[in-house]
C-alpha cells in the first residue's frame, strides 16, 4: 500500500518530475518512475513510499547485535525492517532484502501497523525498537510514526544506518531516534562511490551531526581483506573518529564474511581485526570493540581510567560487573552512554 513521503518537492509548477529529500542522493524522479532505492515511486507529480507498514522482518535482539553497546546494556530491541536500500554495497550481509526490490523487482512484507508494531515491542519486554537489517532511512515516515508510537509506551527508538540521510532528515529525527550505529565504511570516497554506489562527504557530515542533536552515536567499520585493510586506511578512520566525535564514540571493528557479489573474498582474519583495534586505542579512542569474532576479548568494556571489566560480554550475553550509576565501581570514572546501569 502506498503512502505519501515526506521531504520531497515538485522541480516546477508545470513540471510532474520530484525531487526526495530523504537521503543524499536527492534523486529527480519522473513521474511514474522510482527513486534509486526502488521503494519510493513518484505517482502522477506525487512521492509516495511503498514500503509504509510492511515489514520483512521482526526479531527481538539484543541492543548489543546492532551493535550498541553503551545504550541501555543488557535491554532487548524488538528490530524491524523492510525491504530496499539506498546503497548496493557488493559485500551486503543482508542483500536478501535489502536488494529485493532493485534485484527482483518485489516489494514483500506483512502488514503491521506503528502501532501494533510498538504494542509488540512492549509485549516482547524489549526496552528500544530498532530500525535495522536494510536501510532504515528509506522507511523513515514508517520508522519515524513507529518511534512517535513507541516513546508513548515510554520506549527508545534506535537506528543502525549507513548515515546516508540528509541533514533535513536528520532534524526530524532528533528527539524520536535516541541512538545510531552508522556504518563508516572506509576513509576514501573511491570505496564509496566505487563499492556501494554513495559518497563518503554526507556520512562524515552526518556523523558530527548526529552528535550536535544529541542522539547516541556509535560507528562501524567492516573490515574487508584487500579493500579496507590497510594500516592507513584504518588510522585515517580512526583518527578521524578521534578528532571529529571525540574519544568516547565507541567504534566497532566488524569482521567480513563472504557474501553477495563479494562469496570468493576471505573471511577477515583475526590478526587483522586485532592491528586495527590496536591502531584504534593507540589514535586515542576509549572504546573498541572487534566484533563478529564471538567470544572475542575485547567485547567487554573496560573502565577508561583503570582498566576494571565494568560490562563483561560473551558473544550476546552481557553482565554487569562494575558499574554504578554509569561510573566504574573501582574508580568512579564516568562510563559514556545512554542508560548506563
Ligand atoms: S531515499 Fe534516497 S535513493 Fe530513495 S528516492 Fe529518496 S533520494 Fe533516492
Amino acid at each position: 500500500m502506498s503512502h505519501e513521503a515526506i521531504l520531497w518537492e515538485r522541480l516546477a509548477d508545470d513540471d510532474l518530475r520530484v525531487r526526495c529529500n530523504l537521503c543524499a542522493h536527492r534523486c529527480v524522479i519522473p513521474s511514474g518512475q522510482l527513486g534509486a532505492c526502488c521503494v519510493r515511486e513518484n505517482v502522477d507529480g506525487m512521492l509516495v513510499t511503498l514500503v509504509y507498514d510492511r515489514t520483512i522482518s521482526q526479531n527481538v535482539d539484543p541492543i548489543e547485535k546492532k551493535p550498541l553497546f553503551h545504550f541501555q546494556p543488557g535491554s532487548r530491541a524488538f528490530s524491524i525492517a523492510t525491504a530496499g536500500c539506498n546503497f548496493r554495497c557488493t559485500f551486503c550481509q543482508n542483500w536478501e532484502i535489502s536488494q529485493l526490490p532493485r534485484e527482483g523487482s518485489v516489494i514483500p512484507g506483512n502488514p503491521a501497523t506503528p502501532r501494533q508494531v510498538a504494542r509488540a515491542a512492549q509485549r516482547a519486554g524489549c526496552a528500544s525498537i530498532a530500525y535495522t537489517y536494510t536501510e532504515p532511512t528509506i522507511f523513515a515516515e514508517y520508522a519515524l510514526d513507529t518511534a512517535r508510537e513507541a516513546i508513548a509506551l515510554g520506549l527508545k527508538n534506535v537506528f543502525v544506518s549507513n548515515g546516508y540521510m540528509t541533514p533535513e532528515l536528520l532534524h526530524l529525527m532528533a528527539g524520536l531516534i535516541h541512538g545510531i550505529n552508522v556504518d563508516l565504511k572506509a576513509g576514501r570516497g573511491e570505496f564509496y562511490h566505487r563499492i556501494s554506489g554513495g559518497a563518503l562527504e554526507p556520512v562524515l557530515a552526518n556523523l558530527k551531526l548526529i552528535q550536535q542533536l544529541g542522539i547516541w552515536l556509535e560507528v562501524t567499520t567492516l573490515v574487508i581483506p584487500g579493500l579496507n585493510d590497510s594500516d592507513d586506511e584504518l588510522r585515517w578512520v580512526a583518527h578521524y573518529l578521534f578528532s571529529e566525535l571525540g574519544p568516547d564514540v565507541p567504534w566497532h571493528i566488524s569482521r567480513f564474511y563472504p557474501q553477495y557479489r563479494m562469496s570468493d573474498t576471505p573471511p577477515t582474519p583475526a590478526a587483522t581485526l586485532e592491528r586495527a583495534w590496536q591502531i584504534g586505542r593507540d589514535e586515542g579512542l576509549r572504546y573498541v570493540y572487534v566484533g563478529n569474532v564471538p567470544g572475542h576479548d575485547t567485547e567487554s568494556t573496560r573502565c577508561p581510567a583503570c582498566g576494571t571489566i565494568v560490562i563483561e560480554r560473551v558473544g550476546y550475553q552481557t553482565r554487569v560487573r562494575a558499574l554504578r550509576d554509569g561510573k566504574c565501581t573501582r574508580c568512579g570514572t564516568v562510563v559514556a552512554g545512554v542508560a548506563m546501569p
